[in-house]
């Protein structure tokens, strides 16, 4: 299959692909080569995205090429290689294929589009459980989880941790320990919420722990759910995004395909009128790793209904 051996040729430039690195852009250069096989034009923007066009190019598709230090296979160059496999199966669509830049930093090219689509469409692995565990190979997604980022500080004070009685201690962790517990209790249906990472002060194993820090990482596709997890947990909220509704153009070509919310962030939060198809992940749904899988038969299916509904827009 001709998608699965083009993802194997970008993993052997280097698993880590970072934006606008030499590895990133020799995965843009590859996939140049294969727009140009495709009969699409290439150009490029400001911001480095690599187009590959032709006619007048009012649908979007693809995704992004560069990747995290433990990356996988297919996170965002599944989506581009797709794109071209789609637009080579119709020659005569007016249409650009997109990687943008940098998406796993930011994103940084997806945000600086200088014109913009009146469609785009995202295929992606779902970097999560939800598919295989519903037994189906494609899921149309509803919506990009708003997503709050922060942290709550905890004052205690430094004691000696073999003179200080546990009734005279102010103990700083064990308060952020009780906190991470009440943020699981917080995230219900709807919801996810986080404590990905503690700061402790000094950090010393005999010192009772004077200050902590922990980071809060809360989401939603609902945003009163969001605005109402964030006020429950109580935390310093830093950076904040809403909620962003996806279109409907894979909805039409799988009416009886799953929905699902995506928690994670993607390019198509940031280009209009965009549509976004997840495709099955396998190995218990582990991405940012290099057991990150899509079967043959999944992708198959997903560059077949990328075509379907690019037919249908690029007509
Ligand atoms: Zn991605």
């Amino acid at each position: 299959m001709r998608v699965l051996k083009r993802l194997d040729e970008i993993y052997a430039i280097a698993q880590y692909r970072a934006g606008y690195s030499p590895e990133e852009d020799a995965a843009h250069e590859l996939a140049a080569g294969w727009m140009r096989d495709a009969g699409l034009e290439v150009s490029r923007d400001a911001a480095g995205n690599l187009f590959g066009t032709r006619g007048d190019a009012r649908v979007w598709v693809g995704s992004h090429l560069d990747s995290v230090p433990t990356g996988g296979k297919f996170d965002g160059a599944l989506g581009v290689v797709a794109a071209i496999e789609a637009a080579s199966r119709l020659p005569d669509a007016p249409l650009a294929v997109v990687a943008f830049r940098a998406e796993e930093a930011g994103p940084m090219g997806s945000k600086k589009i200088e014109s913009l689509p009146e469609a785009y469409l995202e295929l992606h692995i779902e970097q999560g459980p939800v598919l295989a565990n519903l037994g189906e190979p494609l899921g149309v997604v509803t919506a990009i989880a708003g997503h709050a980022r922060g942290q709550k500080v905890f004052e205690g004070r430094a004691d000696h941790a073999g003179t200080t009685p546990m009734d005279a201690r102010a103990d700083a962790l064990v308060e952020a320990a009780q906190f991470i517990l009440h943020v699981r209790k917080c995230a219900r249906e709807g919801t996810v919420a986080t404590v990905g990472a503690i700061y402790a002060e000094p950090n010393a194993t005999n010192v009772v722990p004077a200050q902590v820090t922990v980071s809060v990482d809360a989401r939603s596709a609902d945003a009163k759910l969001l605005d109402a997890l964030i006020t429950e947990i109580g935390f310093d909220v830093q950076w904040k995004s809403d909620p962003v509704p996806m279109g409907d153009a894979f909805a039409s070509v799988l009416p009886d395909a799953p929905r699902l919310v995506s928690g994670a962030g993607h390019d198509a939060m940031f280009v209009p009128n965009s549509s976004m198809l997840f495709v099955r992940s396998l190995n218990g749904g582990v991405s940012h790793h290099p057991d990150e899988l899509s079967s043959a038969e999944d992708i198959a299916l997903a560059v077949d209904a990328l075509t379907a509904a690019l037919a249908r827009l690029a007509s």
